[in-house]
């Protein structure tokens, strides 16, 4: 068998998959240890043939494989591992790029920081704002505040108490306080908290919890007179903003220091993709631009590496870059708008029933409800374990809820169905 021979294999495995990942159970049936069991303790001496290894893919690796590329996968936030991302991935792999300095890799640099701007565009953010690609929001976040930092050191991570969890995460990284601010009646922050001692506020659009918007304007109007850093966490809600009539999750945020949205999330990129903008690069740059003399500037070019903290960095660019070719503008309009569509029939289904609740306001894809009698964990956990949907629950003001969060681009509005005759049943 020639290479040749196994990209072959590799690619009508992949096709396959992708026509048929909608008739296998959408999560994983499998305990902890049942895959490990299956796998050999210790490497293999001699090499092996890739139709082993593919076919220990179909039999040891995929029943443990939780299927994200499902159209009934509806928990946490629904992705897609799209066909122009799956096709740039195998390319990535290839060319082998690290386009940590602009001499590593000129073209990786410069189509990253031509898609970032392309995507900045698309959502209507300002002009003129750095951006370029992190593995994930979190380490997104981790970067914007080590820059927030530089601005002023040693003070407090303002966020609600609905921010991903990510946030204090980073906020312990670069080694400040964290503290959470009250929420209101629709899960948005409150804003009435004392600044003085902050170093940065943290806003979302689109909690993980509720997909609610936080008033990012007014956060925005208190940390400039403050001098505070402000960082926007968009990860998820970012890509509503494609769409013109949705642009108002992004109000305020054109005053922002930093903001962060995940391709990865609801646009279409298989993981890992996350980009972070700043429209103060230049105290990213003193956060984390160290010059070894083996990797010395190039005049005139940019050298990603200084604004974030890895050094070695995977050409994201390139799936990103054929994600917006691919769907076109028009074509990623298209389908978060028939998402957003989708959830709002599903929330109108359970408006009509009453035995069921919608819990919070759905601006997106994504919508909170629950039976009223049963136990919403349970139900969750029951429905998913049906093979045919997986739906996560969540607490919201110490009640137990069910989120369907609709974000791969094959879920149809008879998925969606399927998943409320699914829930009702179960219930
Ligand atoms: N921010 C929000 C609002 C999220 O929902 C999540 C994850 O779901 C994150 C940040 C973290 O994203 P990542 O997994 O890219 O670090």
């Amino acid at each position: 068998m020639t290479f040749r021979d196994d990209l072959e294999l590799a690619s009508a495995w992949v096709a396959s998959y992708v026509s048929r990942v909608g008739d296998l159970p959408v999560q994983a049936r499998v305990q902890p240890g049942d895959v490990r069991a299956k796998l050999p303790a210790a490497p293999p001496e001699h090499g092996e043939p890739f139709e082993a290894m593919l076919r220990d893919l179909d039999e040891v690796i995929l029943p443990g494989i939780t299927h994200w590329n499902h159209p009934r996968f509806f928990a946490w936030f629904a992705n897609t591992g799209s066909e122009p991302g799956i096709l740039a991935e195998l390319l990535v792999a290839a060319l082998n790029v690290n386009a940590m300095t602009w001499l590593a890799s000129p073209a990786g640099t410069e189509l990253e920081v031509t898609v970032v701007d392309w995507l900045r565009q698309l959502l209507g953010l300002p002009d003129g704002w750095h951006g370029h690609i992190e593995d994930t929001a979190s380490t997104a976040t981790i970067a914007a505040l080590a820059a927030a930092r530089v601005q002023r050191p040693g003070g407090v991570v303002y966020a609600s108490r609905e921010a991903n969890f990510s946030v204090e995460k980073a906020a312990r990284l670069v080694g400040l306080e964290y503290r959470k601010v009250d929420i209101d009646d629709a899960y948005r922050m409150r804003t009435d908290f004392p600044l003085a001692d902050a170093t940065a506020v943290v806003a979302t659009v689109g909690t993980t919890g509720t997909t609610s918007v936080d008033p990012v304007a007014e956060l925005a109007r208190r940390c400039e007179e403050a001098g505070v850093w402000l960082h926007v966490d968009a990860a998820y809600a970012g890509s509503a903003a494609v769409c013109p009539e949705l642009q108002w999750c992004l109000d305020g945020c054109e005053r922002a220091d930093s903001l962060v949205m995940n391709p990865h999330k609801w646009l279409f990129t298989p993981m890992d993709c996350s980009v972070l903008w700043t429209r103060k690069p230049e105290l990213l740059h003193e956060a984390f631009a160290l010059v070894p003399e083996y990797l010395a500037a190039t005049q005139d070019a940019v050298d990603l590496k200084d604004f974030g903290p890895a050094l070695g960095r995977r050409f994201r660019a390139l799936k990103l870059w054929f994600v917006l070719r691919w769907y076109g503008a028009e074509g990623l309009r298209e389908l978060i708008r028939e998402h957003v569509r989708l959830a709002q029939l599903f929330a109108s289904w359970v408006d009509a029933d009453p035995d069921w609740e919608v819990v919070a306001p759905h601006p997106f894809s994504t919508v909170c409800f629950r039976h009223k009698a049963a136990d919403n964990h349970a139900l969750a956990a029951a429905a998913s374990a049906t093979g045919e949907v997986f739906v996560a629950s969540t607490t919201l003001r110490g009640v137990a809820a069910i989120r369907l969060a609709i974000g791969n681009s094959r879920t149809t509005e008879d998925d969606v169905r399927r998943a409320w005759e699914v829930l009702r049943a179960c219930a």
